[in-house]
């Protein structure tokens, strides 16, 4: 009876692995086509819709994995301790508590009462987490994150808690749309955003580094890399083939 289930395991190794392979190719040629090197972009693997026995299998090829969801990252953590689990989704602050000493990078800080949180929280724990800003760069009301005039406004806010929390950098989403070309303008703004405020080094936390910008995801990650993603996170491209037992 263990035959079946060790088939469909290596089965579904196969195809994570090949899946990997696949994105990790479009990858480089994204980065050659931009003049950039792969080694610069990191590939999160968003689990929220997996299997735990895909995520399983996945953590023997990778080790970025990211959750939406506070509760099952905490869970899933627990399960495997040694992967790097970032945090991408909403985080209300009554979760910070909980799911703080467990994560990896939070890529989805998109207030400043829940940066203040994180700050308090923080200093509370003895923990210095490290953090994305989720950007709203169209500014569409119905849309998460800071707007870029809101971060423009509350910089100094911001940066007074910089002994408490490390600012990497920014993360946004670009909106749905079935041509990833949609979403370039998007993408390019998070970026001239970004190099606008490291044009004023001097107004900058020392230790806040803006080095790093997630976004892309199965639909857009290339046209992201080209416009200067450091993080791609990935999910459906990476499980495609495989159906739930
Ligand atoms: C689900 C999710 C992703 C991955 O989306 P796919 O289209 O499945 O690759 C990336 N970022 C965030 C914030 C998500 O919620």
């Amino acid at each position: 009876m263990d035959d079946h289930t060790t088939t469909s395991d290596e089965a579904v190794l196969k195809t994570l692995r090949r899946n990997l392979a696949s994105i990790q190719e479009r990858i480089e040629s994204a980065c050659e086509r931009s003049e950039r090197v792969s080694e610069d972009v990191h590939l999160v693997a968003v689990t929220k819709y997996a299997d735990w026995s895909w995520v399983q299998r996945l953590a023997k090829l990778h080790h970025q994995f990211g959750e939406n969801r506070p509760q099952q990252l905490v869970e899933r953590q627990h399960q495997l301790p040694q992967m790097h689990w970032h945090l991408i989704g909403q985080l209300q602050r009554n979760k910070v508590r909980s799911v703080l000493p467990y994560c990896g990078l939070i890529h989805s800080v998109d207030s400043l009462k829940l940066f203040q949180k994180l700050s308090d929280v923080a200093t509370e724990l003895n923990l210095k987490p490290e953090v994305l800003l989720q950007i709203n760069i169209s500014g569409e009301q119905s849309k998460s994150g800071f707007t870029v005039s809101e971060i423009k406004e509350r910089w100094t806010v911001l940066a007074g808690h910089h002994q408490s929390v490390s600012v990497r950098g920014f993360m946004t989403m670009a909106p749905a749309e079935q041509d990833p070309e949609q979403a370039r303008a998007t993408f390019r703004g998070l970026r001239e955003f970004r190099d606008s405020l490291l044009q004023r080094r001097d107004q900058l936390p020392a230790t806040w580094s803006l080095d790093q910008l997630s976004m892309g995801m199965s639909g857009d990650f290339e046209v992201a890399i080209e416009e200067g993603a450091t993080i791609v996170r990935v999910g459906s491209a990476l499980f495609n083939g495989l159906t739930r037992s």
